[in-house]
């Protein structure tokens, strides 16, 4: 794996940190490009389109109403009766192109969680888990097909970045996702996708304008996006301090996850190597600044890794940042990945250091392992061998059992975590 720049991508030196240690940021492949789709363009921008074609401006509302409200798929333009049969092809063509082929579909928790591997037309490869819950429905999806920012623990990071995803490419994860759930192809009856975490693969930060893009398409309301809360919306991010600031400033109340997992920067820069360029306390403020901004608490993610991070000293550590914040603390038992041999901590453990963040008043969760089997839980989400890609029909039952370790009775926050009892 070569080191490169994240922006130009080229086999350079390594970025220097602030700090005067090296980012290791990684690129392991040339990148291509996606086509253009409605899902990036402007309401403006989509109407254009179709007066470029000789249409009329409305075609092109009809067809982006077609795709966020009916959530027809690029592949059923029989659907889109109200197009004139002839102009139909021309319009799909333009402003629905397909984006993503399925590779892989693998399911597990008796069928509430389904992961995707997806393979985009330029050959990248991405990954995106829809996860059914008894009160709301979310998908994790990618940002970037991989993903530079090296962090040791993560099968994302350990493969490097391929590129950046478009906006259409990452709507088209949510959009997929809610057909599925309105389509009853996902276990327990319809239902409406009320979540989307940017948690899969990749750092949305680091390709902030299409993620920004993409949060302004699923919260605006048909024919200009899906419509969902923004409230159901989180962003997570390694901490890239600017990009933080300026996400506060964009009028979006998303949650933000900031993955903290360590409160000293010397073992912070070993789990998360871009803290050499921005370190904890930078992060925080940062944090706290969006906190203020929006109104909105943020979530301090820290996967839990055995004789780590995870001693009651660590715990005190984070106690004394977080008191009094707008914030809470989801505690994430480290998955297992290919690339590392660290483990999760012992459920003892894992006990002692919520107990100790709860004795400062720290709001503290558990998230659940969902999806572990399938590699599909944070953190396992890495690219598919190369190969043609295939559908299968029928997604693959791997396991049965929710792998809740903390109970499956346990009350749960909004975004997803399960607490911790
Ligand atoms: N790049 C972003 C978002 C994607 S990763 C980020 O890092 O925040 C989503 C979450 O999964 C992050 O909190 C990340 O730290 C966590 N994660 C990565 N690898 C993990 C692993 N092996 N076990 C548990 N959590 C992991
Ligand atoms: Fe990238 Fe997030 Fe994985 Fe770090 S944890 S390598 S930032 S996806």
């Amino acid at each position: 794996m070569t080191a490169t720049t994240a922006e130009s991508g080229r086999p350079d030196q390594p970025p220097t940190a602030e700090a005067g240690r090296p980012v290791r940021l990684t690129l392991t492949r040339r990148a291509g490009r996606a086509p253009r789709h409605l899902a990036d363009l402007t309401q403006q921008e989509r109407r254009d389109v179709a007066v470029s074609l000789g249409q009329p401006a409305f075609r092109a509302d009809q067809v982006a109403r077609h795709y966020y409200a009916r959530l027809i798929a690029a592949d059923e333009p029989e659907a889109m009766t109200d197009l004139p049969e002839r102009d139909r092809q021309p319009l799909l063509d333009a402003l629905l192109p397909r984006l993503l082929v399925p590779v892989r579909t693998l399911s597990c928790d008796d069928g509430l969680t389904r992961k995707t591997a997806w393979r985009t037309v330029d050959g990248a490869s991405l990954e995106s888990v829809i996860m059914r819950y008894p009160d709301r429905a979310t998908v994790c999806v990618s940002s970037q097909a991989g993903c530079g920012m090296g962090c040791p623990f993560c099968a994302t990071g350990q493969g490097g970045l391929t590129r950046n995803l478009s906006t259409a490419e990452i709507v088209e994860q949510v959009v997929h996702a809610a057909r599925v759930l309105r389509r009853r192809e996902l276990a327990g009856g319809e239902t409406r996708l009320s979540n989307v975490v940017f948690m899969g693969m990749g750092e949305p930060l680091a390709n902030y304008a299409a993620v920004i893009a993409a949060l302004r398409r699923l919260t605006a309301h048909p024919p200009d996006g899906l419509g969902l809360s923004a409230r159901g919306l989180t962003v997570s991010t390694v901490g890239l301090v600017p990009a933080i600031r300026r996400l506060a400033g964009e009028g979006l109340p998303v949650t933000l996850a900031v993955s903290l997992h360590a409160p000293d920067d010397v073992l912070r820069n070993e789990l998360v190597p871009i803290n050499t360029r921005w370190p904890v306390v930078e992060v925080l403020a940062a944090a706290w600044e969006y906190a203020e901004m929006t109104g909105r608490r943020v979530s301090v993610e820290y996967a839990l890794i055995d004789g780590v991070n995870d001693d009651v000293g660590r715990a005190d550590a984070l106690a004394d940042l977080l008191v009094g914040r707008l914030a809470h603390v989801n505690l994430i038992p480290l998955n297992p990945t290919g690339g590392s041999s660290w483990r999760a901590s012992a459920p003892a453990g894992q006990r002692a250091f919520v107990r100790r963040l709860r004795d400062r008043g720290i709001v503290t969760t558990v998230r659940d392992t969902r999806g572990r089997e399938i590699a599909a839980a944070c953190g396992q989400l890495a690219a598919e061998p190369a190969g043609k890609p295939e559908r299968r029909d029928r997604p693959e039952q791997v396991g049965s059992d929710r792998l809740v370790e903390f109970g499956a009775v346990g009350s749960t926050t909004p975004d997803g975590d399960r607490v911790l009892r």
